[in-house]
Formats: C-alpha cells, structure tokens, sequence
C-alpha cells in the first residue's frame, strides 16, 4: 500500500486540519461610515464598504483615499424567501426535458440571500481596422474561362455602446452561479444522470443591461426584504473595474474584427467612458435534493426570474430522445429492405432498433421517477 493511500483515510487527521483551515485567521477591520458613523467591519482584501444602517458605499481606493461612491445604485428586490422558492418551482416544472411534478418532488434545502456589487462601466468602444481580402475573379467563357485570386485592401470602423457589468470581487467561484450569469456563459444545466444521448436542455446566459429598472440605492428597500445584512462587500475598485471593462471590449473588437477580411493587419481600439456605476443586485441562491443528489437555482429578486440553475431531466425527455433516435434507424434499416429483394437483415435491424425504442418506453412507464 502506498503512504498516500494511508493518509487519505477518513481518519481523524484529516478533520484536524480541515477545522483548523476553517478557523484560520482572517483580518478583520473597521472604519466608521462616513455618513452615520457606525462602524463598518470589512474582511481584508474588501475595498467596496456599503454600511447597512445608512446605505452609503466607502470605497478603499489606495493608501489615505477613502471616497463615497456617489454614483450608486440598486436593483430593489421584491421577493423574500418563500416567493423565490415560487420562481424556482415554476421554473422546475418548465421545458421538455424537466418533469411536470419535479417541484413536488423535491426538498428545499440551503436558502442564501446575497446583495451583490456589480461595477457598470458606460462607454463606447470604437475600432478603426484595416486588412487584405482574398477575392477570385473569373474571366472568359467555357473552355477558356480561368479564375485568379486576388488581394484586395479593406478597411472598416466598428461603434458600439456598452453598459458593460463587471463583478466587484476577485473569486467569482466563492458563491455559486455568478459565473453563469456572466453573457454567454452556460447558465442552465439539465442533468441527464448515466443517460448518454445528451440533447439540448441547457442554455446560455443573455447579454443584458444591469442598469435596467435601477434606483437610488436605497437601505430601506433591501430593509423590507430584510436583505440588508447579506450586502456582500466588494474587493474590486472603480479604476480597476475600469481597465477591465477596456481590456475585455478591446478584446471583443479585436475578434469582431478579424471576422470583417481575410487577413487583418492592423487594428486600433478606443474606448470613451461616460460613467461607472455601482450597482448591487439582489439574488436568492436556493438549494435542493431530490433523489439524494443536490442542485442550485440563481433567482433574480429584482426581476423574479431565474438566472441560472441546475435541473434533473426527467425518465419521458429521455425516452423520447431514446426513441426517436432508435425509430430513426428503425426507418433507415426498413427502408433499404423495402428497396432490396431477397435480403432480410435489413428487416431483422428495422426490428430490433424497433423493438428496443418500444422496450424503452415500457420500462420508462414501470420506472419510478
Ligand atoms: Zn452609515
């Protein structure tokens, strides 16, 4: 046996050194708001302090620079606990590959209210590109035509504006789903368990305006929900949220423009910045079990609508993925035994693929779900 496989017992060593892990140290500081004057407690690294008596952001910003953010913003949330279990149930039972009765099937579990600090560049992001484009040109007719390739010089702008969202903490994998929820990322996971033609059933997330719906921040609204002791401070300041927002637009140009010719030899990005928001958005993270396996839904509050989330796909998805799969090359195998004499394998194939897509709805009806 090797020594690797001794330590990794579930001994009590393990334990040991996972609570002293949890327990390690984390500094702990305080300011006092400079509003109220009450004292803001924040986890080294944070930068973005918001005081949940007053609701005014302190922002951290170097060495002896401590400013108010005055450009501050929420999206008022406008369901507690319970309704965004509503959402989520609805959400559930939505779709073809889910289950209509999953929501009474499962357990809720974990609940987390969070208020989340999104930093919101406002710009617009302007490209000047130039290249080469491969173009053919024929010339003559019938026997004598010939084609020749070509270079040909382009050139092209490209302008868009963006509110351009950028999470204000470092560790986008600390709370689950705010990775999904970034545009273009796989936001909707159906799990098909051991089941091996997986199709469709997930979803990407949309490209859309955080600003949207914004108010003032305000502390009395997240007080009506109660969310105002789960504002999650930011690690992340203004400037930095800044350069991101150019690094990740010049970025996008860049590949936008190798899109527009063939060969593209120069390109050149500016970006101009009206303004950077602070905006926080209220989410709920839910958890729940069903058949001894966990899953999380991501529910907006502002919006009430799920942002992401993990579902199990329910026996009759399956099975009907199953089986028009197999009638499919049913069909196939039935097809070349109608046109071919004197065969019968073709036949033989049409009935086993046949037979097996109807074996699979039979047990699906005897399977417990
Ligand atoms: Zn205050």
């Amino acid at each position: 046996m090797m020594p690797e496989e001794i330590n990794n017992g579930n001994g009590p060593t393990e334990e040991i050194s996972n609570a002293e892990h949890d327990d390690k140290k984390v500094a702990i500081h305080e300011i006092s708001c400079s509003n109220c004057g009450a004292p803001l407690s924040y986890i080294e690294g944070e930068a973005v302090i918001t005081c949940e008596y007053c609701g005014t952001t302190t922002m951290l910003a170097g060495y002896d620079n401590i400013v108010t953010v005055e450009s501050h913003y929420l999206l008022p949330p406008k369901v507690g606990r319970d309704e965004a279990i509503g959402i989520a149930s609805g959400w559930l039972k939505k779709g073809f590959y889910k289950s209509k009765d999953l929501p009474n099937k499962v357990s809720w579990k974990k609940t987390e209210a969070r208020v989340l600090p999104y930093w919101i560049v406002r710009c617009t992001g302007n490209t000047r590109w130039s290249g080469m484009q491969k173009r053919t040109k024929t010339t003559g007719e019938g026997k004598n035509k010939t084609s020749e390739t070509y270079w040909e010089p382009v050139q092209g702008r490209i302008t868009d504006d963006y509110t351009w969202p950028v999470y204000a903490r470092e560790d986008t994998s600390e709370f689950w789903g705010i990775r999904n929820i970034e545009p273009g990322k796989q936001c909707v996971f159906p799990d098909w368990g051991k089941f091996i033609f997986r199709i469709g059933g997930s979803k990407r997330a949309p490209n859309k305006d955080l600003l949207e719906g914004k108010m003032d921040f305000s502390i009395d609204e997240l007080k009506k929900l109660n969310m105002q002791e789960h504002i999650i401070n930011g690690q992340i300041i203004q400037e930095k949220a800044e350069v991101s927002a150019r690094n990740r637009i010049i970025e996008l140009h860049q590949q936008k423009a190798e899109g527009k010719a063939t060969k593209i030899t120069d390109v050149d990005t500016t970006i101009d910045v009206q303004g950077v928001d602070l905006v926080y958005v209220p989410i709920w993270e839910l958890e729940y079990a069903y058949k001894d396996k966990n899953y999380h839904i991501l529910v907006d509050a502002s919006r009430q609508e799920v942002l992401s989330g993990e579902a199990p796909v329910g026996k009759w998805a399956k099975a009907t993925v199953f089986d028009i799969i197999f009638l499919l090359i049913a069909v196939i195998f039935a097809a070349i035994g109608g046109t071919t004499d004197g065969v019968s394998w073709p036949w033989i194939g049409a009935g086993v693929f046949g037979g097996s897509a109807v074996a699979y709805s039979i047990w699906t009806a005897t399977m417990k779900e």
